[in-house]
């Protein structure tokens, strides 16, 4: 999974952040009143039915138009780049989005002034319940800061991140976006390959799974599950979410099968099997509605 910061000026209309685009009126009052150009980090954690249609700056890297699905940190500038001058509101990390897909550009049709670049899904996307402060010192450190508006980060910053947004109560630790995007990253890296190993093996008889799940410590407690319990799930559901019967919504970068996630209808947190009569398949969205019913 490719991790990327982007650097955005920030958003500084009064009023609860992310419920509505900038209107014209509001543009040009903010960027006169305070020197900016542009606004952009206000859009990028709105969602529109599920989907969140967000903003990148001119002439992405390359790596961020060939990612299938990409981790994206949304940092505020601090200081505005012609007048070298401090931004209000700068030097913030505002989020973090899992899953994202770089589309190119195109214009929101409820705007002129606006365009996107990336989607996500809502279930991936967790704006912070205030913004952590000190992102170049925490996200950047010997990073020249002005240099780039966007660039690869390391997935250690990426954790270091998320433990400090934790712990200084900007994100829940139980947080189920968190939850789901800890388990992308975790999955991406470990679990998927051992699904994907089993996979590619072919033969998967009825696998006896595990009615006692062990628990290994990572920056969550998880619980340790058996990968052909959830190959055996995923290769049943042949790309079908389970519940709402629709394709999965993008394909996984590392496993090239169709993303969908696999579900305990009894948690494995309340004693239920890690067995595949208590596993079903789900896209994103499907699985948010099981856990907020
Ligand atoms: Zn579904």
């Amino acid at each position: 999974m490719d991790i990327f910061a982007v650097r955005l000026i920030p958003d500084l209309r009064l009023g609860t952040p992310y419920s509505s685009y900038p209107t014209e009126e509001e543009k040009r009052r903010i960027c006169n009143n305070a020197g900016i150009d542009w606004f952009y980090e206000a859009v990028n954690f709105m969602s529109e039915s599920g989907l969140v249609k967000g903003y990148l700056p001119p002439s992405p890297l390359n790596k961020v138009k060939e990612s299938k699905d990409f981790v994206l940190i949304t940092i505020t500038r601090k200081t505005h780049g012609k007048t070298g001058r401090a931004i209000e509101g700068g030097n913030k990390i505002f989020g973090i989005q899992a899953g994202c897909v770089y589309v190119g550009e195109k214009l929101r049709p409820d705007s002129n002034m606006l365009t996107y670049h990336y989607t996500c899904l809502e279930s991936f996307s967790l704006p912070f319940n205030f913004p952590l402060s000190d992102a170049i010192e925490n996200i950047e450190n010997d990073r020249r800061w002005g240099q780039n508006n966007f660039y690869e980060v390391e997935r250690l910053a990426l954790e270091k991140v998320i433990a400090l947004a934790i712990k200084q109560g900007c994100i829940e630790k139980n947080n189920a976006v968190l939850q789901r995007i800890l388990s992308l990253l975790s999955d991406d890296d470990i679990f998927n390959n051992e699904v994907e190993t089993v996979l590619k093996n072919g033969e998967i008889t009825e696998p006896e799974g595990n009615r006692q799940p062990s628990q290994i410590e990572v920056l969550v407690n998880r619980f340790k599950r058996d990968p052909k319990v959830a190959a055996y799930a995923l290769r049943e559901a042949e790309g079908v979410c389970h519940d709402c019967n629709k394709d999965a919504p993008f394909i996984s970068k590392k496993t090239n099968m169709p993303f969908l996630e696999v579900h305990h209808i009894i948690p494995l947190k309340e004693g239920g099997e890690d067995t595949i009569d208590n596993v079903v398949a789900l896209c994103p969205n499907c699985h948010r509605k099981r856990h907020y019913g």
